[in-house]
């Protein structure tokens, strides 16, 4: 069983660096023994763009069972044979987190001393695990990971190629990718929630693996949406335990409320800065725009689709011609960043009836966001895969059909103009492409069409003769909003 851990760089920041962050050295491969057989750690590239640590467990099957920790499911033996011809040997599964934590405890703790700034900052970030038991499947897996930032790709890989009839396997290969994340933060989430896929453990679940939860969750598990199915399945469904571990998570969250400064949270999380708001408060200029056309629209009941870190909803919430606001983002740790910068929970019963954050993807059909006035989706689209906008498009203009939609993306023609990017880069390492105004008016023109809205364009920040505006801005809007008949 194996996973490897990819991450790219550039000469300032080379992706060699990983090696530091990991504690083991790119040019060679070590082993260590564990219990269970010998964890291998070796890099099959390791360049300055691109360098990739890989950790392959060998398990000993022979060991495993000779140490009575040959366990099928809920703790029953499995048949005799079962016992030595199982899926342990090759599945990530608990053993494969343990392994983790034994070769990458400084890593996941986020200690290193050689380039101490470089394990505090986010890292584009790739992990790929070619062989995981999910009960629960692609959606479970989905759930797990992406409220925590990452981009999940698990396809479910096939019983046996030579017989395709007979389906899938209950394995996925799966693959991670995230540029919001630190290294420490991308073990922990892979110690904890490997096991909860695999739902069973290879060892005997002791009371002290309540605090390795914790620890491992620290910053995360308490806010996230799935936490009653992790600590139950990770505390393999004990539930003494996972009643302690939940009474205690609620204790770290409300703590956490209370004392952690808003600053100090957007430092930590400033890779999802944009290159541009350095040089000018686009951003500023963006939310003006889009506050001035809600105004114009006389829209009162305000959905923020991707809300990121709330300060659009922020905005909205000193205007009062904005009675009801709702910030929604798939990303549970922006959504707790949007939280405490509102301070939801010091706001008075009115202020906080006008306001409500929750957590859900645009990539799926959402009743809750029925019958607004309007949406905004603010440097949004761009973040989608271009194969999942179809499915972005239907959910709000097929689906939710608010009277005004605003939708702003980076015109690509003005990255010229950015004194500090790079020719031919994106300005957000997390953006998979960037419109032309050509390209943005054919798509913004087929979707009206398409669910019988107009719409209109308008340009963001300076409007350079040559290339255009920074930001482009397309308005949406429609009488009607019963479904439309497809065009
Ligand atoms: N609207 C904010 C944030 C833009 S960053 C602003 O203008 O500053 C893009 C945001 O979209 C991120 O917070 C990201 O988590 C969110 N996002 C990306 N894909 C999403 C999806 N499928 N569903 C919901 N939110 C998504």
């Amino acid at each position: 069983m194996f996973l490897t851990i990819t991450t790219t760089g550039t000469p300032q920041r080379p992706a060699t660096d990983l090696g530091f962050l990991l504690h083991k050295h790119p040019d060679r491969a070590q082993a260590f023994s564990t219990s269970y057989g010998t964890a291998h750690v070796l890099y099959p590239e390791a360049g300055v763009d691109r360098c990739t640590a890989a950790l392959l467990l060998d398990v000993d099957a022979v060991a495993l069972v000779r140490r009575g920790k040959g366990k099928g499911r809920g703790g029953a033996p499995d048949a005799a044979l079962a016992q030595y011809v199982n899926d342990r040997p090759y599945a990530a599964s608990s053993l494969l987190a343990v392994a983790l934590s034994a070769v990458f405890s400084s890593a996941m703790r986020g200690v290193c001393k050689a380039r101490p700034e470089r394990a505090a900052e986010p890292l584009p970030l790739r992990v790929e695990v070619p062989a995981v038991p999910a009960r629960g499947g692609v959606d479970l897996v989905r759930r797990l990971f992406e409220p925590l930032g990452w981009r999940v790709a698990a396809e479910p890989v096939p019983l046996d190629t030579a017989f395709p009839e007979w389906g899938d396997s209950r394995y996925v290969r799966l693959t991670l990718e995230s540029a919001e994340l630190t290294l420490a933060e991308a073990l922990r989430h892979l110690y904890v929630l490997l096991p909860v896929l695999d739902d069973a453990k290879h060892y005997w679940v002791a009371p002290d693996e309540v605090d390795k939860l914790l620890r491992a969750g620290e910053g995360w598990l308490p806010g996230h949406p799935e936490q009653q199915l992790i600590t139950s399945r990770y505390l393999s469904r004990r539930w003494s335990l996972t009643r302690e571990a939940r009474e205690r998570l609620e204790l770290v969250r409300l703590a956490e409320a209370d004392d952690t400064d808003v600053e100090e949270i957007d430092n930590a999380v400033g890779a999802e800065r944009e290159v541009e708001e350095k040089p000018t408060p686009l951003a500023v200029q963006r939310r003006d725009a889009i506050i001035a056309a809600l105004g114009d629209r006389g829209a009162a009941r305000v959905l923020d689709l991707g809300c990121g870190q709330g300060q659009l909803v922020q905005a909205l919430l000193k205007d009062a011609r904005f009675t009801e606001i709702v910030g929604v983002d798939v990303s549970m740790r922006a959504l707790t960043i949007a939280s405490r910068r509102l301070k939801v929970d010091r706001m008075g019963e009115r202020q906080a009836a006008r306001v409500k954050l929750f957590q859900g993807s645009l990539a799926y059909t959402d009743n809750r966001l029925k019958g607004y006035d309007a949406a905004v989706l603010s440097e949004v689209v761009e973040h989608l895969d271009p194969p999942r906008l179809p499915a972005l498009e239907y959910a709000v203009f097929g689906a939710a059909r608010p009277r005004t939609v605003l939708v702003t993306t980076p015109n690509v023609e003005y990255n010229v103009r950015w004194e500090s990017l790079p020719a031919g880069h994106v300005r957000h390492r997390d953006h998979r492409f960037e419109w032309t105004r050509a390209e943005f008016r054919t798509w913004a023109e087929a979707v009206a069409r398409r669910h019988g809205y107009d719409v209109r364009f308008q340009a963001v920040g300076p409007d350079d003769p040559e290339v255009g505006p920074p930001t482009q801005m397309a308005v949406f809007t429609v009488e009607n909003v019963k479904e439309a008949k497809a065009a």
